[in-house]
């Protein structure tokens, strides 16, 4: 596999070479926060985010819904 393209879920900015960018694996009952590591990345469900702000969206979102 060559380059993947990732892009992040809140802002759609799109990378090929994503340095410091986040990725988040959750479920119904957990959310993991990963710093990028392609392992991470390419794992099925995983999330991806731009940078801690855009991570902070998908989490308070996620929290508002569990506890909605
Ligand atoms: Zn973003």
């Amino acid at each position: 596999m060559i380059n993947s393209i990732y892009r992040c879920e809140i802002c759609g900015a799109e990378s090929s070479n994503p340095v410091r960018w986040i990725v988040i694996h959750c479920s119904e009952t957990q959310l993991i926060i990963h710093k990028w590591t392609k392992e991470a990345a390419d794992a099925p469900h995983a999330r991806h985010y731009c940078g801690e702000a855009h991570a902070q969206v998908y989490v308070s979102r996620w929290f508002e819904s569990f506890c909605s």
